[in-house]
């Protein structure tokens, strides 16, 4: 018997999934075998999404020649085309990616093999397969095979590795198409179209269509239908969506089919359960991971493969530790809409038509919602994704308590709301430190010094879902649809809404009933400020909202925490005023046109009245400037045209008093702060505020 050629790991796959873990484990100086089986090479354009980029950029790739995608020009069936921006991404060919991704595996160490791997088992002391007929062993598996079928095991006298299993279910399973086309162009921006959900049926599969920016003003065009792998075919595919996106597009519309059309499968099966099997770990599509309302799979092959590396590296001399490690990060990370497409198609197509429905709405649950769930770049706590710089020890004390925050939340709403939990949960790795309600929170438990509990993160878990509750209601209506048709949009807000405050009520309930009444009044209270504001009863401005909401965490934690009133009462003046200064960041953001952490618009903030513009246009300070120029003074309430027609001029004042405010509002912010004895509770405060204020910098 010929020896193996042995190594500490066997990936089996070299498509991107593959390739990252191989390299990454290569560069740690691991001994890894990546073996392939080659594929025909048919190259079209492939969106790299900006995670994807991030996480290519760990191993060092070099790229291929890349252009650039700045925008997503987002369309739901004939509706009006909605434009989400910073999207960060590139597109690039996809035969050349493969290539340079397989170069810089070899490059970091790994030793690469063709063939098809075949002939699984597994012994007492690691793997054996067959590779083209070479033997090989390992002591850890990574099944990299995508959405084509698994390797072939073989049941020997020596071992058996039991049958990997698939998850078969409806939506899980369908085809990509892709095709180069000449005689249109995209310039930094590419179209993602998707098909309207029928009225009547909620059985329809959904279709995806895309057009990609390519080198030398090529377009490539793709199509990805769910549900009915076997009945698409390709060719019809991929001609509904060019006739879609020359219909939707007039910088399209007399392009032309120009190559081949290239097919494949699509899985989107994810579940944490199947992750791991037979003690070796599946990564990317092998996985499930693709997103199942666009087919994109890049980022996640390469989020999981970086997660898997990560995980074996840790657990070097244990295979099976490594595959506990692995599918503990998986689960919390990648958790949500793939259980969407899982678990009830009913629910599938409920978010379909939410996310229709709303696509010319910039109110900001919307907005996180799209990007979320069509963009996988990793945001969605309720306030935005700066990263706070802390020293070490906060850092660790802080990453485990949002860490349990986190499983705690996902776990209380994945099954019956998976597209929320998607929302809610901080993606990337679990040590995130996002402006969030659960920092607050816990640097109130610290003011006095005391060792946070952390019996306390499910009232941290809590106060994140009634704040993202509360989100859902900073919305208007929209325009009801003609006839007898649902609202979906306005029915969603209200229906999450709902779920998520009286979900987040029960584990108050649970958890920490001393504090249930002050958590009823902390919602009642954003509820009826709301409610004032919009019925313009009183003049309740858009801060205070925003003011409540970060109060509560700051007192309610530092009351738990055993601090003495004055600590109470400067940590309740912190949140307040770190509320005001978030509201006044986001309208400094909004009036210079730049990407707000609620990803939303001036015009949608004006609109919604979520915004202190009108306030500062007649405050004094911004007042009598303006009325010197203008002859009539600013109303009350403002609209974006009404920005607008003020010129350069009176934006850039209207800008300034914005940032006056918050300025002050972190003045006081840190005032307040001096009043809590606690230092690491004050390096976690002060981090909190500079990262809120950071656009008045
Ligand atoms: C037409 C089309 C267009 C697409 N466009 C995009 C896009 O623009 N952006 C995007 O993000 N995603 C896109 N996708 C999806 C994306 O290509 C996949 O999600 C991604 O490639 C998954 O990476 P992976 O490494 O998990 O699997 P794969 O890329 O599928 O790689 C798996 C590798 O394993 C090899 N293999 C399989 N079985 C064995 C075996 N037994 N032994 C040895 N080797 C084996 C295969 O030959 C292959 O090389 C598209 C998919 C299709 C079909």
């Amino acid at each position: 018997v010929t020896p193996p050629q042995s190594s500490t790991v066997l990936v089996i796959g070299a498509g991107p999934a593959g390739c990252v873990t191989a390299a990454t484990l290569a560069r740690r100086g691991i001994q890894v075998l990546l073996a392939d089986v080659p594929a025909a090479a048919l190259s079209h354009g492939i969106l790299v999404s900006g995670a994807a980029v991030r996480g290519l950029a760990t191993i060092d790739l070099v790229w291929p020649a890349r252009t650039p995608v700045n925008e997503v020009g987002l369309q739901f069936g004939t509706g009006p085309s909605h434009t989400v921006p910073d999207v960060g991404a590139v597109t690039c060919d996809s035969v050349l990616l493969r290539e340079r991704l397989q170069r810089a595996a070899g490059q970091a160490g790994a030793t690469l093999l063709h063939g098809r791997v075949n002939a699984l088992t597994r012994q007492a002391d690691g793997y054996r397969a067959v590779v083209n007929g070479t033997p090989v062993g390992s002591r850890h598996l990574v099944i990299a095979t995508g959405a084509g079928p698994l390797p072939t095991q073989q049941p020997t006298a020596a071992g058996r590795l039991p049958t990997l299993r698939r998850l078969q279910a409806a939506h899980t399973v369908g085809l990509a198409c892709a095709q180069r086309c000449a005689g249109g162009s995209l310039t930094g921006r590419m179209l993602l179209a998707m098909t309207a959900p029928a009225a009547t049926s909620n059985r329809e599969p959904p279709t995806c269509v895309w057009a990609l920016p390519g080198a030398g003003g090529a377009v490539t065009i793709g199509a990805c239908r769910l549900g009915d792998a076997q009945q698409s075919s390709a060719a019809d595919l991929i001609a509904a969506a060019l006739r879609l996106v020359t219909e939707a597009d007039p910088d399209l519309a007399e392009m032309h089919a120009a190559g081949p059309v290239i097919s494949g499968p699509v899985y989107t099966g994810f579940d944490p359960e199947h992750v791991i099997q037979a003690g070796c770990l599946l990564v990317g599509e092998a996985a499930g991971l693709a997103n199942p309302f666009t087919g994109e799979g890049l980022s996640n092959a390469t989020h999981s493969a970086l997660l898997a590396a990560d995980a074996i590296t840790a657990q070097l001399g244990d295979p099976d530790a490594a595959c506990r490690r692995y599918a503990r990060r998986l689960s919390s990370t990648f958790v949500g809409y793939f259980e969407t497409a899982r678990h009830a198609a009913h629910r599938y197509h409920f978010t379909w038509r939410v996310l229709s429905a709303a696509a010319g709405s910039d109110h900001p649950f919307y907005a996180k919602s799209r990007r979320a769930l069509l963009l996988p770049e990793g945001l969605s706590t309720l306030v935005g994704t700066e990263r706070m710089q802390l020293p070490a020890p906060e850092s660790a004390l802080l990453d485990s308590f949002l860490a349990a925050c986190d499983e705690i939340l996902v776990s209380t709403i994945r099954r019956e709301w998976p597209f929320l939990a998607r929302l809610a949960l901080s993606t990337g790795d679990a040590a995130h430190r996002e402006l969030r309600p659960a920092v607050l929170f816990f640097a109130a438990l610290l003011a006095d010094g005391n060792r946070p509990d952390m019996l306390r993160a499910p009232l941290g878990a809590a106060i994140e879902l009634g704040s993202l509750g509360a989100l859902a209601l900073l919305g208007r209506p929209t325009a009801a649809p003609p006839g007898r048709g649902i609202d979906w949009a306005t029915a969603a807000t209200v229906l999450a809404s709902d779920f998520l405050l009286s979900q987040a009520y029960r584990m108050v309930a649970e958890w920490a009933p001393e504090v249930s009444w002050s958590f009823a009044d902390w919602l009642a209270e954003m509820t009826a400020l709301r409610a004032s504001q919009l019925s313009a009863a009183d003049d309740v401005p858009a801060n205070a909202i925003f003011g409540a909401l970060f109060e509560f965490p700051a007192r309610i934690g530092a009351w738990l925490g055993g601090c003495p009133p004055e600590v109470v009462q400067a940590m309740r003046d912190f949140g307040q005023q770190v509320g005001c200064a978030f509201l006044h960041a986001e309208d400094v953001l909004a009036l210079r046109g730049e990407r707000t952490r609620l990803d939303t618009t001036l015009e949608a903030m004006l609109e919604s009245q979520v915004s202190g513009v009108p306030g500062y246009l007649s405050q004094a300070v911004c007042g009598p400037k303006l009325r010197d120029r203008y002859p009539v003074a600013p109303p009350a309430s403002v609209s974006c045209s009404d920005v607008r027609a003020l010129g350069p001029e009176g934006v850039a004042i209207a800008i300034q008093a914005a940032l006056d405010a918050c300025r002050m509002s972190h003045r006081r912010a840190l005032n307040a702060m001096t009043g809590v004895p606690s230092p690491a509770a004050v390096h976690i405060l002060r981090s909190f505020a500079g990262t809120v204020a950071a656009p008045s910098q």
